[in-house]
């Protein structure tokens, strides 16, 4: 027996969301999709987040650009750019926790995740901040991940796993992936584990210098 509960990040994509809205509905799952701002632009992409929305699944911000991990911008209006404008993008999709993960490097928790600067922004606008503890690769081993991720399931209570709805094949493993955490127990809600929440509504929850750059 496991809890696990799901997130999708990178998108919104028209070549993979949509089916993966069409399998989590068809059994009935809830997830998180972290959306990146920059996708929001385009106007087939955020109808996508609007069908998210819609069929009961939080949409959360991913940053704007992905491209550089916050930690490493040296620019002092980073939260800005990155937070604030996809916030905004996202508008009225928003959950009222106002979810916001920021990302590393393949998945690491490290000293690029944030830096002081961007904690402010976050504390001030009262975001809470989603980290993760099971990150099966999906992205660099489309077609092997299914079984690491099963793996990482059980070795822990409650898994906060992170997935791609990106082209890269990997989710056409999700509803076999579903199928087999089905026959193992696992029970999957919506909500997250509070040792991956640091910060809630804008409060700081745990010590997280670890992920904090010194800029
Ligand atoms: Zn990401």
């Amino acid at each position: 027996m496991f809890d696990l509960t799901l997130s999708f990040d990178n998108g919104p994509e028209p070549e993979v969301t949509p089916r993966v809205l069409d399998i989590l509905g068809e059994r009935g799952i809830k997830a998180t999709f972290f959306v990146i701002g920059e996708k929001l632009l385009d106007p087939e992409r955020r109808s996508l987040s609007v069908r998210a929305h819609q069929e009961g699944h939080w949409i959360g911000n991913h940053t704007y650009t992905h491209s550089v991990p916050l930690g490493l911008q040296r620019d002092p209006d980073t939260a800005e750019h990155e937070i604030a404008r996809t916030q905004a993008l996202i508008g009225d999709l928003a959950h009222p926790q106002r979810w916001f993960r920021p990302f590393g490097g393949g998945g690491n928790l490290d000293d690029r995740l944030l830096k002081p600067s961007v904690v402010e922004h976050l504390s001030a606008g009262e975001y809470s901040c989603v980290l993760w503890n099971s990150i099966p690769r999906d992205w660099d081993d489309p077609d092997g991940w299914v079984e690491r991720a099963l793996t990482q399931c059980r070795a822990q209570t409650w898994s906060l796993m992170v997935l791609h709805d990106l082209p890269t094949g990997a989710m056409w493993h999700l509803d076999r992936f579903l199928a087999l955490v089905e026959e193992r127990g696992g029970r999957i809600r919506q909500d997250f584990p509070p040792d991956c929440l640091p910060m809630v509504d804008g409060q700081m929850k745990f010590e997280i210098d670890g992920l904090l750059a010194e800029v």
